[in-house]
């Protein structure tokens, strides 16, 4: 199949983790015969720096004119005297909103050779296997009226406000992608809101149980999300697709980081728009930039996301997790993830190349199979 790349590696960290995971598709691209193309692109404090501007025409055209973005991170401390809508980070706020996704996947996966790195229990998180469905684009963060009178003394000042606000079709259309997904998992959609209070979470909870006849092998589950808080610490296995409204979804979906125990390993799609757009969930980690300490497993686990959403290569995602989690199993790490008895580490480039040598000896095991 031909697959058309936008590489927007950004700043700090990103080009590194970014080069490990455009490697590991690459093997996957030759190994399957594959025609993908990956067309770079500068966003951020590398866009600031070559351009004037963290998010030039140029990028933004090439990732219109892609099937999917892969991104690294964005942020450089040298730009921190900027004013918000001149620095690195106003580039991906702004090349999200173009490419106009409304659906955010994170998952969040408790890979058992790390049951150290959690400060949860290996009895609680063992076999957690978890994908967020975060609406993206609704909801209080874009909720109209919005407004802060800071003059206390002012008639109707000392107030502000924010509005969170829903329709039925921004509801249906992420809670439709999280049927899909289900269907494809566990078969379980965890619907959460706050429909003991919210009018928008009643609305939300009405909507998505008027699409539960559409997907009879669904089963669905409402949760409050304040004790949604609390049962993901205790029964995290409880779950499997997690469908939510954007804030809760972001306070949720970073609270499950911790069953996983790294943020270097956390990868996100988000779908539904124009173009989707793959990234690990970390930041350019400024204080670890050029040092070969970046975990490039996220990223790794990003483009797997890239395959799987873009490209409906399953199996060839579902290699590239086998081959992370044979890797972590052999006992190597990057140092945020070495714990216990694992002094050694490994670096950016090493993690790469052993996740690659993983995958190449699957993708031998299963082709000399096909070849009986
Ligand atoms: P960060 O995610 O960059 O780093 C937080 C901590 O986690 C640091 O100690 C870092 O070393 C570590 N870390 C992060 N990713 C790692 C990895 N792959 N391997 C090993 N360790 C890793 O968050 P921050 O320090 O708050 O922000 C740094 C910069 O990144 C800021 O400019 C911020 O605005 C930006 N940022 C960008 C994104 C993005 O591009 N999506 C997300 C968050 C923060």
């Amino acid at each position: 199949m031909n697959l058309k790349i936008a590489i927007l590696a950004g700043d700090g960290i990103g080009p590194e983790v970014t080069h490990e995971a455009v490697n590991i598709l690459q093997a996957v691209a030759e190994a399957g015969g594959h025609d993908f193309t990956f067309t770079e692109a500068l966003l951020g404090g590398v866009a600031i720096t070559a351009k004037g501007t963290p998010l030039p025409q140029e990028t933004i055209d090439i990732a219109l004119d892609s099937d999917a973005v892969l991104l690294g991170a964005v942020g450089d401390n040298k730009f921190n005297a900027l004013s918000p809508d001149k620095r690195p980070e106003s580039g991906l706020l702004q090349i999200r909103q173009i490419l106009g996704g409304f659906a955010n996947l994170r998952p969040s996966v408790a890979y058992p050779a790390l049951s150290e790195n959690s400060p949860l229990r290996p009895e609680v998180t063992k076999g957690v296997d978890i994908l967020f469905v975060r609406e993206l684009l609704g909801g209080l963060y874009f909720g109209q009226p919005r407004s802060w009178n800071k003059d206390a003394s002012a008639p109707g000042g000392g107030e502000a406000i924010n509005t969170m606000r829903y329709t039925r079709d921004e509801v249906v259309r992420v809670a439709r992608i999280a049927f899909e997904l289900a269907g494809k998992r566990r078969k379980k959609l965890t619907s959460v809101d706050k429909a003991n209070v919210l009018e928008c979470s009643q609305l939300w909870r009405a909507t998505v149980d008027s699409l539960k006849s559409d997907y009879p092998d669904i089963t669905v589950e409402h949760q409050l999300v304040d004790s949604m808080a609390m049962h993901l610490m205790n029964v995290p296995r409880n779950f499997d697709v997690v469908l939510t409204e954007n804030l809760f979804g972001d306070i949720l979906s970073d609270e499950s980081g911790i069953i996983t125990g790294s943020l270097g390993m956390l990868p996100s799609a988000t779908i539904g728009g124009k173009v989707n757009l793959y990234e690990p969930v970390h930041g350019s980690a400024p204080d670890i930039a050029g040092t070969g300490k970046a975990n490039p497993l996220g990223a790794i686990l990003t483009a797997a996301m890239v395959l799987r959403h873009s490209a409906n290569l399953e199996q060839e995602a579902l290699a590239i997790e086998a081959a992370v989690q044979q890797v972590l199993t052999a006992g190597h790490r990057t140092a945020d993830i070495a714990r216990g008895n694992i002094s050694a580490t490994v670096t950016t480039q090493q993690m790469g190349k052993l996740v690659h040598s993983a995958l190449a000896e699957s993708i031998d095991r299963s082709q000399s199979l096909h070849a009986v």
